[in-house]
Order: C-alpha cells, then sequence, then structure tokens
C-alpha cells in the first residue's frame, strides 16, 4: 500500500514502509544525504538531511523518519535551512583544507555550495598523513567526515571488515585492525569504500577527468557475471572506476577488485590493434583484407584437418558464430574451449545424472540456505562477489558453513566445519557422507523412491565406505564426517547447496568426483526446491555462454547432441549444410592430433593454451608442428608468438552482446566505445572468415550474413528452445533473465528440477575410490603441488598483467609452503625459490604458511615473470572428461644456490629425462 505525502506544497507517493527521503527523493528535490547511501538503510549519522514535519517537534533526520500518510514536510523553510547550513559548516570544519580550500569534497562541497557556504569558521583539531599503500586508491583522513558509509559498506555490504571507526574524539578515525595502513590489513581492494564515500576521503588515485557518457554492461572477468557501470572520460577512455550497478540481481550492487578498477587493459599501448601476418618469422602489419584473405585460403585448403578453441570471454552470440563456422563451414566437430580444462566433468557429471549441464540454483539459494557445503573453490579469490554472499548467509542468515578443501583458506574463518581431506580422496569422502546419512536414516526416501534410479545398485557400494574407512584414505576425523554429514542432510533451515570449483573436478577422478557429489543430492533431495541444489561455480566470465552456444565437440547449441542423427538433420537444415556426423575432439586431443600430423591448422580465438595446457613444453612442442595457426585477441601471448596471423579482437568494452553467468542468467554486454585501433569484434571477424572461406570452397556466402549480435541471438534462441523467450528488447527492458525462458512471458527460472530432471529420473552413478594421483610425491619429488588462481590475477594473466593496479598488488609468482617443510630445505619467507617437476622448472618467491599442510606447496596459474605452474603441471587426464590433472602432482622446491652446474644444464633443456612417476593411490 501507498501512502501520500506531502513536500514543498508537492505530493509524492511512496510505498508503505518508506522513509520521509524517500520521498523527497521521488519528487527529484535536493537535499544533503551525505552518510545516507541510495543502496543502504540509513546510518543517520550526518545530519545534514533535516527537515520540518508540521506538527512533529525540532529538524528531524528524513533519512530515518518514517513516511506517514497525510504527513506535510518541508525542506525549504527559513528555519531548517539556517540548521541544515549551520550542521553543513560545522561538518566542513571537519576536514583540513588542503590546497583547494574548503572545496573538492565531493557531495559534501555540493551541499555546501547549495547552502551558501564555501568555507568553515571551524577548523580541525587533527592532522592525519594520507594512506596511499592501496594501489588503485587512496584514503585521505583529512577529507573523512566521520559518515560510517564506507565501514558499513566493508562490514554489512561485502562482510570483510577491513575497517571500522576508531579512536575517541579529535583522533577519531577510519582505520584498520592494528591501525597500520591499508595494505596490511584484510582490505581486497574491492573498493566498495570508495564508491560510497561521499567526500572524496577515499578517492581513486587515477586523475579524474570529465565522465561523458556512462554504460551498465557486464564484468569481463569471472563467471558470477557482475554488474558494472563504465564510465567513459571525455579523453575517451574507461575511467579506472566500473562503478556498480545495483539493477544487476547476481550482483546486487558489490564488486571485487578486479571488476570495479581492472578495466585498465582497454588502453594499455602493449594492446595490438591492426592485423598481423607473419613473413619470414618477423611480425608485418597488413590490411583486413590481406588479413582475412590469407585465414580463408589456408583454412579451405586444410578443411577436414582443422579444429578451432572458442573463448569463454567472448559474448554468446560469439561462440555461436564460430561454432556454426567450424561445423558448417569447416565440416568438422572439432571445437572447444577453456571449459575442458574446468568444468568438464561437472558438466560430464550433471548430463549424465540429471541430463543437464547447468548450475541447478541461484546465488539467492545460497543466501536462505541453512547449510552451504563449499568444495574444491577457494571462493573469495575465484569467484569473490558470490563468496561476500556466502558470507552474508552465514553471518546474517546463520547457515551453517562446511568447508572441504585440503587448503586452508579464507572461507574456513568462517566455517562450522572445515574438511581437510587428502588430495585426490574426494570419492571415498562423499561416499562416506552418504553411507552416514543412509545408516542415521537422515536421507530423503520419497525423494528418492519417486524422482531417482539406480539406487540400490549405488547403495551396495556405499555400504563399504564406513566411516572409520573413509577417514583412514582421507584423513579426516570420524567426527567431523559424522557432524558433516548431519548438517547437510537436516539443515537448520531451509535446503542445502553443494558449491564446488577446480578442486573437484582437475583430477584424474575428475567425473567420479563430480558423481558422487550429485548422488548426495540426490540421495537426499537437497535439489528442485528453493534454498538448495547444486552449483559447479564456472571460471571465466562466459564459460557457461559459450558451452550452451555449442563450443564443445560433442553438442550443438543447447548441449543437442552431435551424434544424434535427428539433431545433425536439425541443424543441417537450419544451416543449410550438411553436418559432422561424429563427435569431434577436445583440447587435449587436438594436441595430440596436431603431433600425430592429423590436424595442420587452428583457428584460437580469446585462448592461450601455452599457457593453460598442462606440461607446458609437451605442449609447445606439439603446437609448433601446425602448418597455420590463426590467433585473435588483445594481446600478443605465449601462443600468438608462434602463430601466423594474428586478428586484433575487441575487448568487452567496445561491442554489444550477452554473457551467461554461473545461475544461468543472459547479460547484457554493451558497447561504450567503439572498438580500439583497427579492433573489431569477434563475432564480426569470425563473420567475414567464413564467409570468404565459404568463398574458396565455392560454396555461396550464405548463412552469415548477421548485421548484429542480436539477430545472431534470435537465431539461436529459434534453434535452442531453452532461450526461445529471450531477445535484447526483453534484456533492454528487464536486465538479465536466466533460462530455461521457453516464451516470451516466461519469468525465467530461479532454480531447475521442481518437477523433474530433463533425462526423466535423477540417476546414482557407482563410483569408487580409484588411485588418488597419476603422480604422488617420492624420494625425488617428495611435495605435492596444487595450483589454482588468485584474487587479483586472472586465470593466466594476458589481461590482469595489463592492469598495472593489480600488478602492483600481486607482482610475483610465489609458491606457499608449511613453515617446516621450508625448515627442512632451509628456505626463508621470500627468498627466491626454484621448484622442479618431471616436466619442468619455475623461479618463484616462497610465502611461508600455515594455510599449506606439510608436504604440500601452491603455485597459482598466472604468469609472472616468465613463470607459470603449467610448466610444472602432470598431463594425465579423466578418462570421461579429458580434463588434466592440475591439481596433484610431484615436485620438489630448492634453494636457487642449491642448483648445481650440471642441474643448471638440465634445467635449461626444461625437460627432464627421468622415468614417469609410477601411479599411486589408496
Ligand atoms: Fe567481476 Fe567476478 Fe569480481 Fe564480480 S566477482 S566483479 S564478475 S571478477
Amino acid at each position: 500500500m501507498d501512502v501520500t505525502v506531502t513536500i514543498d506544497g508537492k505530493q509524492a507517493q511512496v510505498p508503505a514502509g518508506s522513509t520521509v527521503l524517500d520521498a523527497i527523493r521521488r519528487l527529484d528535490i535536493h537535499l544533503p544525504q551525505l552518510c545516507k547511501d541510495p543502496d543502504r538503510p540509513p546510518l543517520g549519522a550526518c545530519r545534514t538531511c533535516l527537515v520540518q514535519i508540521e506538527g512533529v517537534r525540532g529538524t528531524p533526520a528524513s533519512c530515518s523518519t518514517p513516511a506517514r500518510d497525510g504527513m506535510v514536510v518541508h525542506t525549504d523553510s527559513e528555519e531548517v535551512v539556517r540548521i541544515r547550513r549551520g550542521v553543513l559548516e560545522l561538518t566542513l570544519g571537519m576536514l583540513t583544507a588542503d590546497g583547494n580550500g574548503k572545496t573538492g569534497f565531493g557531495e559534501l562541497t555540493e551541499a555546501a555550495r547549495r547552502h551558501g557556504l564555501e568555507t568553515s569558521s571551524y577548523q580541525p583539531h587533527h592532522h592525519f598523513e594520507t594512506d596511499d599503500s592501496k594501489s588503485f586508491f587512496v584514503l585521505d583522513r583529512n577529507s573523512c567526515i566521520m559518515c560510517g558509509r564506507c565501514t558499513d559498506g566493508c562490514d554489512q555490504v561485502q562482510h570483510i571488515g577491513a575497517i571500522s571507526l576508531m579512536g575517541k574524539g579529535h583522533d577519531s578515525k577510519v582505520g584498520v585492525f592494528g591501525d597500520g595502513l591499508m595494505s596490511s590489513s584484510i582490505c581486497t581492494s574491492c573498493g566498495q569504500c570508495v564508491a560510497t564515500c561521499p567526500t572524496q576521503a577515499l578517492r581513486v588515485k587515477e586523475k579524474q577527468l570529465p565522465i561523458v557518457k556512462q554504460v551498465d554492461t557486464t564484468c569481463p572477468y569471472c563467471g558470477v557475471g557482475c554488474g558494472i557501470n563504465l564510465k567513459v572520460r571525455d579523453d575517451g577512455r574507461i575511467s579506472v572506476m566500473a562503478d556498480d550497478a545495483p539493477k544487476n540481481l547476481s550482483s546486487l550492487g558489490m564488486l571485487c577488485v578486479k571488476g570495479r578498477f581492472g578495466t585498465g587493459y582497454i588502453h594499455h599501448n602493449e594492446r595490438i590493434t591492426t592485423p598481423l601476418i607473419k613473413r619470414d618469422g618477423q611480425w608485418q602489419e597488413a590490411s583486413w583484407d590481406e588479413a582475412l584473405d590469407l585465414v580463408a585460403t589456408k583454412f579451405a585448403e586444410r578443411r577436414g584437418r582443422f579444429g578451432a578453441l572458442a573463448s569463454a570471454k567472448g559474448t554468446n552470440e560469439e561462440g555461436y558464430v564460430i561454432q556454426k563456422f567450424v561445423r558448417a563451414v569447416m565440416g568438422t566437430n572439432n571445437i572447444d574451449h577453456c571449459t575442458r580444462l574446468c568444468h568438464s566433468p561437472s558438466v560430464e557429471a550433471m548430463l549424465a545424472q540429471l541430463g543437464s549441464g547447468a548450475t541447478s540454483n541461484s546465488y539467492i539459494d545460497y543466501e536462505e540456505a541453512g547449510c552451504l557445503m563449499v568444495i574444491g573453490s577457494d571462493t573469495t579469490s575465484n569467484h569473490p562477489v558470490v563468496a561476500a554472499r556466502l558470507r552474508k548467509a552465514v553471518v546474517k542468515n546463520g547457515a551453517k558453513l562446511i568447508v572441504v578443501n585440503p587448503r586452508r583458506i579464507d572461507l574456513c574463518d568462517y566455517a562450522d566445519i572445515w574438511i581437510r581431506q587428502l588430495p585426490g580422496t574426494d570419492v571415498a569422502l562423499f561416499n562416506g557422507l552418504a553411507h552416514i546419512i543412509l545408516k542415521e536414516g537422515l536421507w530423503n526416501p520419497e525423494f528418492v523412491e519417486k524422482r531417482t534410479e539406480g539406487f540400490d545398485e549405488w547403495r551396495k557400494v556405499v555400504e563399504s565406505y564406513r566411516p572409520e574407512r573413509v577417514s583412514q584414505i582421507t584423513g579426516v576425523p570420524v567426527a567431523d564426517l559424522e557432524r558433516a554429514a548431519r548438517i547437510y542432510a537436516k539443515p537448520p533451515h531451509g535446503g542445502s547447496c553443494l558449491i564446488w570449483g577446480m578442486g573437484v573436478t582437475q583430477h584424474i577422478n575428475g567425473t567420479a568426483n563430480a558423481n558422487s557429489i550429485l548422488n548426495l543430492a540426490l540421495l537426499t533431495g537437497q535439489l528442485g526446491k528453493p534454498a538448495s541444489g547444486v552449483s559447479p561455480l564456472r571460471g571465466q566470465n562466459n564459460v557457461q555462454g559459450c558451452g550452451d552456444a555449442g563450443c564443445i565437440p560433442n553438442a550443438f547449441p543447447g548441449y543437442q547432441s552431435a551424434d544424434s542423427l535427428s539433431v545433425q538433420m536439425k541443424f543441417a537444415q537450419a544451416w543449410g549444410a550438411p553436418m559432422p556426423e561424429r563427435s569431434g575432439l577436445v583440447v587435449t586431443e587436438m594436441v595430440q592430433a596436431i603431433d600425430n600430423g592429423d590436424m595442420t591448422a587452428m583457428y584460437i580465438v580469446g585462448e592461450n593454451p601455452l599457457l593453460s595446457e598442462p606440461d607446458l613444453n609437451h605442449a609447445k612442442e606439439a603446437i609448433d608442428k601446425l602448418e597455420f595457426l590463426v590467433v585473435q585477441d588483445l594481446f600478443m601471448n605465449e601462443t600468438a608468438e608462434i602463430a601466423d596471423v594474428f586478428l586484433p579482437a575487441a575487448s568487452f568494452a567496445e561491442k554489444d552482446g550477452t554473457f551467461t553467468n554461473s545461475e544461468r542468467r543472459v547479460q547484457p554486454v554493451r558497447a561504450a566505445i567503439p572498438p580500439v585501433g583497427q579492433s573489431r569484434p569477434d563475432w564480426e571477424i569470425t563473420r567475414e572468415i567464413a564467409r570468404r572461406t565459404l568463398q574458396k570452397l565455392g560454396r555461396e556466402p550464405k548463412g552469415f550474413d548477421f548485421a548484429g549480435p542480436s539477430e545472431i541471438f534470435d537465431e539461436m534462441a529459434s534453434l535452442w528452445p531453452s532461450i526461445a523467450g529471450i531477445n535484447y528488447q526483453r534484456l533492454e527492458r528487464d536486465g538479465g533473465i536466466q533460462y530455461p525462458c521457453p516464451t516470451p512471458d516466461h519469468p525465467g527460472t530461479r532454480f531447475l528440477y521442481e518437477k523433474d530432471f530433463p533425462r526423466g529420473n535423477g540417476r546414482f552413478i557407482l563410483v569408487e575410490q580409484g588411485p588418488q594421483a597419476a603422480e604422488l610425491p617420492d624420494k625425488r619429488f617428495s611435495l605435492i603441488l596444487n595450483t589454482g588462481r588468485i584474487l587479483y590475477h586472472w586465470h593466466g594473466g594476458t589481461i590482469t598483467t595489463h592492469v598495472d593496479g593489480l600488478v602492483q598488488l600481486a607482482p610475483e609468482l610465489e609458491v606457499s609452503m608449511n613453515p617446516a617443510d621450508a625448515a627442512r630445505f632451509e628456505i626463508s619467507d621470500g627468498e627466491r625459490v626454484r621448484v622442479r617437476s618431471r616436466r619442468g622448472e619455475l623461479t618463484a618467491v616462497a610465502r611461508l604458511t600455515e594455510k599449506m599442510r606439510q608436504g604440500e606447496v601452491f603455485v597459482p596459474f598466472v604468469k609472472l615473470q616468465g613463470s607459470a605452474a603449467n610448466f610444472l603441471t602432470n598431463s594425465a587426464f579423466d578418462p570421461d572428461s579429458k580434463i588434466p590433472e592440475f591439481k596433484v602432482c610431484a615436485v620438489r622446491v630448492e634453494k636457487l644456490s642449491d642448483v648445481s652446474g650440471r642441474e643448471k644444464m638440465l634445467a635449461r633443456s626444461r625437460r627432464s629425462s627421468e622415468e614417469p612417476a609410477p601411479v599411486h593411490g589408496p
């Protein structure tokens, strides 16, 4: 119900429960509101939004006064303006005139100006040094009015709690624990505080220029899919601060450091913005015509011996066009993308057990759940805004958090139980949890009976996973197993969510691990209802959409099987060309095919296999054998360096399209600036290659005459019923929509499987604990290497190493190790060390931390200063999904000074001639 309030003679209607300030805003009346973030509850700290209300004593703060029907409010009476002016003068008096007089304090300066104030007769009794220890922004306490917006954002929005109001009287200030520099705190540089500060006390370091345009779009980094607002400066460049866009229902106004500040790469001077052709081993600039013609000629000559990698950073439309080119023009299903290296086991398992490869639920389900089990995911580093929503679930809503991870991650600070299993023992762990749930009668017989199949055979296997045996295999105490099983099966409220990352999938047991997790959800019926579900957190921004669009070798768009005759006929008819009859090769098999001479040409878009593949030395030897390689990207990278043609692509800020995030939300991507230099959007480049290749093949250049991304999306939607109800007009009007959305009037789908599974019944898949890993430590390589991402860099770092502020935050490759191991090798914290495996080596800085278990070390994926974890990793892979085992291999760490002359010589060859390690396991 609405209430009507009269303000300065005008009437405003606002919903019951609104404040007087909400009503004032409805009428666009200017009123200072320094401590009130428009998206947060009132703090009532600054007293600058004072008003007069007829029949009410004094001048209450409008931000915290409820609006009542019939209220008569004055914002501009002589008395209230006089009092407010006094408050503003006192507030202004808290700040130190710093060169500009009492100006340059953002919203405060504007409010003071409107009240005829340029200076104050009061002066502060303090002076603080500016804290510029963070790379993107400063904390200038001399401009701070202690309103508390920044600490509220840090504490109540991001649930980090890095900063707080501290001290007394004139010494009061915003500070961090221990009163040190911001850089010494747990601050993650998410910038929530900077975005909300009303006085520029927290402000970006970049010189501020007038903003001429603002565009709402979607973050280009991880699969969370946060909304960002790109600000275009009057010099045509994107401002460093991509402010939040609270309209986005995935991020609700939150961003992490990369989304908020990580757009500097768009204008980096190392960006390639002209087509390049390699002649006599040298790159030479070329016209688009020349480059595209060469590419089409060479591709046409190599039809049938061709493969392509699509970009999970590109839009859905770009994914659709490239897979259509590969299938309809090049006549092969050899198309893959980085899902192979992250969640292919999850997709394989979910397709087999549930019939869909997508996350079943939404982030809102995490917030409403009573139990969150986070498995093999350092969410705080990889999916920071999801981590904030998990923290909210725990801190605000009382959810129980179970962290399953061999490494002590930041989420452990919030966990009720931390299960620290031995690497590679997940199947035993989840079979063991299922065993306890069955034994204690905590399962859901009705769900199992009505909605699943294969239970009896599976149950027989699980019976042998007694807690004592599981404890022995996994190293997890029986009591922890029992507590975790009970909480997951019977959460204190709502349902339970299983959320996992690549710690589950990047193993030789990757698909079995995912199977064992899904079995647990089927046993307890913890899916198909609100506040429950199964969620593989997707890595890159559009890895979900890239798979959806058909950039996988075994499925057309919408996961329609590439081996099904009826599906082949459907697409042959739609695209006017015969379709390949068999599934194609996954990326790891492509490397093998190149090695064997079966594949001679490749088209690689926005991927860098010579950084992302395991055992990089071997991968390079293979890819070097290609007769013709085309790389399409923003920057020169390891793969591009050995290419024949480089095609310069536009960044996300220079094109329209859609991304689909981890919760199946199709979201708009909007161009804020024109393509830099001669770069072009990926869809446009692929369209041109397709048309020219068709001509070289003597065929009509039909089927690739898309005028823009909206037409491409419409064609994709006409072939995949789950998105048939989505189009650009709806996205413009409604924002992101979660599929399935089969009709234009369908609202989208928050969670899947309410009534049934796409495959009919959910299927239990029987899995046994296999070998722990393909390679485990021995005398020579005595440590287990674990790999993963870090907050300040994205995956291999091709983009984030071109953002100066991110490089400042994480400039060097670090190897994290337990102090006891370090002592064993006489290594001290901060020392440069060499890490070696049977396949290669790298140098890094040793970081000693109790977060690592003895015997295990961690190196991030990112390539910094020439060193990358994948020189070490093992190419052994999971037989079902073909994902390599990035998460476990055997290494040794040595002081740089320990490397003898002979070893140095061997190291230069980058490959060791040592025998392969035996397979180990429980
Ligand atoms: Fe971007 Fe992911 Fe950070 Fe959100 S959490 S701002 S999507 S990188």
